[in-house]
């Protein structure tokens, strides 16, 4: 059985031994070093080759090395080949400390402390109690869940939206596109965990922001391209938008000349609120040889159809 790593090669070494740990009949070789093609049965990558199916004619698994899966062109995939996310819960503990953190900041006001800190203003704000704050979750995956089960002890009144039905802790589930106003109206502070799909794509845009209450946060942890940038610049220009929270952009990094650089009203952070954990993942993988091995369904398997 055999593994090839094409991921970052910075990590090859952690990889490495957490497998053998785990499975030291799994044979790991690393990119460019592959040996004989026709040996290479599971992969791990960022991207992968175009020309997968032909290189290596034996493959019956691609681990996406990103916590998404929009990087891959699905229609572009072998049919026998399954694609798998490494999510796992670490990775679900991560997000969602960042969640409760960028919520926590748009709830207390920090951005404009921060702003007020820099101009030398001394400025007290009203506080709003958590009860009277509504938060809303977009995607209640592995991840939106996670974070709504963290929010719920501050007190906060949450809801979700989704494409099925799913328990909202102490809140309530919004489904589909029909529910959507009804939901982006409900939230004081929203947090996108969706993941990037065609559907999904610019879906907080000129239109979807101004569904919101006047002078909402907003938190982008799922894609960059979920936000159209200039419609978000506006809202944020007409208080329609009062702050937000990005930890994605459409370009990353952003142009220098971008006005999100330096904009009063925005937090940036480098895509860092979560990333597969090499601890879990190899579980994921090792827990998938045992399934293949005894026919059963895989753990994480990309749905190309919805496309996550
Ligand atoms: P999951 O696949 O577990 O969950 C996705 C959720 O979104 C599902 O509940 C799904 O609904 C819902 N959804 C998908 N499409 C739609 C739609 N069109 N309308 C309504 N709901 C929809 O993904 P994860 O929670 O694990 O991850 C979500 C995303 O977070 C990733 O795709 C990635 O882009 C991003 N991410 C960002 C990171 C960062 O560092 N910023 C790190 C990790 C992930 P249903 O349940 O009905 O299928």
């Amino acid at each position: 059985m055999c593994f090839l790593y094409m991921a970052d090669s910075e990590d090859a070494g952690k990889w490495r031994d957490c497998l053998f740990a785990l499975a030291p009949e799994l044979e790991f070789r690393q990119w460019p070093d592959v040996g004989n093609p026709a040996d290479v049965q599971y992969l791990l990558a960022w991207e992968p080759l175009i020309d997968l199916a032909d290189r290596f004619c034996n493959l019956r698994i691609i681990y996406s090395a990103g916590a998404g899966v929009d990087q891959f062109d699905l229609g572009r995939l072998p049919k026998q080949v399954s694609l798998v996310r490494l999510v796992d819960s670490a990775m679900a503990d991560i997000m969602a400390e960042y969640v409760m953190f960028a919520v926590l900041a748009l709830h207390r006001d920090i951005l404009v402390y921060q702003q007020d800190q820099l101009a030398g203003r001394w400025q007290p704000r009203p506080i709003v109690r958590a009860s009277k704050r509504r938060i809303g979750v977009m995607g209640i995956g592995n991840l939106g869940s996670a974070a709504l089960v963290r929010l719920q002890p501050f007190g906060f009144q949450l809801s979700g939206w989704n494409r099925s039905l799913k328990e909202v802790p102490g809140g309530c589930c919004y489904v589909g596109q029909d529910e959507l106003e009804a939901f982006l109206g409900e939230c004081d502070i929203l947090v996108n965990m969706l993941p990037l799909t065609p559907e999904t794509n610019g879906i907080l845009n000129a239109t979807t922001l101004g569904f919101l209450p006047l002078g909402a946060g907003l938190v982008n942890v799922g894609r960059g391209a979920h936000v159209v940038e200039r419609d978000l610049l506006a809202a944020l220009a007409s208080g329609q938008v009062s702050g937000a929270v990005l930890d994605v952009l459409a370009q990353e990094p952003p142009e220098q000349a971008s006005p999100l650089w330096d904009h009063p009203r925005v937090l940036l952070t480098p895509h860092i609120a979560s990333d597969v954990q090499v601890e879990g993942g190899a579980a994921v993988i090792v827990e998938n040889l045992r399934r293949e091995r005894e026919g059963v369904s895989l753990l994480n398997v990309v749905d190309r159809f919805k496309g996550y």
